[in-house]
């Protein structure tokens, strides 16, 4: 099955993916984050680990050829294409208290951290399990000296994608990233399919 689902503008999903499927993250629009986290579908202890994965891959911008590690040190994710190149693996989830930190005027979201939260709950995920996740399409340049981050829009174009095979079973979250910086100041759906 190659249907395509559509995650509407601020919100977010989950959903099952087995061993060896692929899972394809689209940008339908540009300029749009996807915020992507991985449980292993028998043990929700296991979760994916920034910290692991950055490690290994000696990093911080993950690509095609690269992997998302879970907290054990075992592969989760493996990157089999990527057509943009720029992806964030440092910032957790956006939340209401992002929001209240960086747009103290915005009325506040319970962004991506709330969505997240609420989609994962049928699987037995709870919120304070919610590490740090994949931000799929995130642009987070550093100065290379002071370690200085900033969140710059996305260079997606329209139909940028990046494709993922998992390398155990899994329960994934997946947003469309609710926070005006990340997503140069307007909110675009995201499109994701699952290759079996
Ligand atoms: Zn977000």
């Amino acid at each position: 099955m190659t249907e395509t689902h559509r995650i509407p503008e601020r919100s977010g999903t989950a959903f099952e993916l087995r061993r060896g499927d692929t899972l394809v993250v689209i940008d339908p629009m540009g300029v749009q984050v996807a915020d992507l986290l991985a449980f292993n579908a028998a043990d929700l202890d296991e979760v994916i680990s920034s910290g692991r994965s950055l490690d290994y891959a000696e990093k911080i911008y993950l690509t095609t050829g690269d992997t998302l590690y879970s907290n054990r040190s075992n592969p989760l994710l493996d990157i089999v294409a990527d057509s943009v190149g720029r992806h964030d693996f440092l910032l957790t989830p956006c939340s209401v208290d992002t929001f209240r930190h960086f747009y103290p005027d915005e009325p506040p979201h319970r962004g991506c951290f709330g969505n997240l939260a609420e989609a994962l709950a049928p699987y037995g995920v709870v919120p304070d399990r919610i590490p740090v996740a994949f931000n799929c399409f995130m642009n987070v340049p550093i100065d290379a000296e002071t370690g200085r981050l900033r969140v710059l829009p996305p260079i997606s174009k329209p139909g940028d994608f990046i494709k993922f095979r998992a390398a155990m079973d899994l329960i994934i979250g997946l947003t469309a990233c609710s926070a005006l910086a990340s997503n140069g100041g307007s909110f675009k759906p995201i499109d994701y399919r699952i290759e079996r």
